[in-house]
């Protein structure tokens, strides 16, 4: 009767590729800042994949700034 915490599951997003993803899941390769799919991924493959997920956050960022508020 250990007392385990439940709270942790919720959905995140992927780091590398922006999915939303579960975490933790019980035999998914998912870590807590990578979906399954990118979990399995080198490393540095996944490095390059997180560059532009940044760059893709940033230009949207700048994007819904241009638009007018209404
Ligand atoms: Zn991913």
């Amino acid at each position: 009767m250990t007392t385990s915490i439940t709270s942790g599951q919720r959905p995140r997003t992927c780091r590398a590729c922006g999915k939303k993803f579960e975490y933790p899941v019980k035999g998914s390769a998912a870590t807590r800042h990578h979906c399954a799919e990118c979990a399995v991924l080198a490393a540095d493959t996944r490095l390059i994949l997180e560059r532009l997920q940044n760059r893709i956050a940033t230009l949207e960022r700048q994007v819904s700034r241009l638009s007018p508020p209404n």
